[in-house]
């Protein structure tokens, strides 16, 4: 089907916060799909997955965490050599290169640890306010919300923002959400992402939030039907051929 357009308008602040209630209540637990056992392989993860899905990071990062446990380890190795390990993730000769990087920034300049400040964060190489974001959040328990693909196309179908970049979303959602709870709004919008309202063709005839969430009346606009559910189903409609499944990078 043809690309679903975003919602010209924002939901009033009270839609959203009813939504975003649902999408809580549906994914209680969520937290990180990343493999990490501590802060700095947190860090190496996230970075690693730009571009990338988690799970493709997660068979890499078991053999690269087994082989440099620590950033003094990682801060000496041999480029190739994490290149190799590393190489599925994509763009690996750029990511080998950040992570050595900021393994050697992190023993030069933070006594081999991970900082909990932002602009330390993204003083580090390869560290962008998205990476930032998710160590602050999930190693530190800080307040942000990190904006991913996921995050940016389901607030956009939910008429959360309107906003162009991630920066502009990320301020939105914190407008809406109370603040001691910013670090778990990504979680629940990753996870409906990923299992529910997908890209290219969201499942809202299965959606809990879909009573609320203005997109399915857009799809019924743009397919000519008149009821929610009709236009649920036909977006969601198989086509006779599949579309190819492109993995991202
Ligand atoms: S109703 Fe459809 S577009 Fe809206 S959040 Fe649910 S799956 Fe996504």
């Amino acid at each position: 089907m043809a690309k679903i357009p975003f919602p010209l308008r924002k939901v009033t602040k009270d839609v959203a916060r009813k939504e975003l209630e649902v999408l809580e209540r549906t994914y209680p637990h969520a937290v990180t799909a990343l493999n990490y056992g501590n802060t700095y392989e947190l860090l190496i993860a996230v970075i690693l997955s730009a571009q990338c899905t988690d799970a493709r990071v997660n068979m890499t990062t078991s053999a690269l965490f087994k082989k440099y446990p620590a950033p003094e380890k990682l801060a000496k190795a041999n480029q190739e050599d994490v290149e190799r390990i590393i190489k599925s993730c994509g763009f690996f000769r750029m990511k080998a290169r950040n992570i050595i990087n900021a393994a050697r920034e992190l023993v030069e300049k933070h006594g081999g640890q991970v900082p909990s400040d932002r602009q330390e964060l993204e003083a580090l190489a390869g560290v962008g306010r998205k990476t930032a974001n998710v160590v602050m959040s999930v190693a530190f328990q800080e307040a942000a919300i990190a904006v991913d693909t996921h995050v940016f196309r389901v607030s956009h179908r939910l008429g959360l923002t309107l906003g162009k970049t991630p920066r502009e979303v990320e301020n939105d959602l914190e407008a809406i959400v109370p603040r001691e709870k910013w670090r778990h709004t990504s979680h629940w919008l990753i996870l409906h992402g990923r299992a529910i309202c997908k890209a290219p063709t969201p499942l809202c005839p299965q959606c809990p939030v879909n009573h609320l969430c203005p997109t399915p009346k857009i799809i019924a606009k743009s397919l000519g039907v008149r009821s929610r559910p009709d236009a649920a189903a036909a977006a969601t409609r198989r086509p006779a051929r599949s579309p190819s499944t492109k993995k991202k990078a």
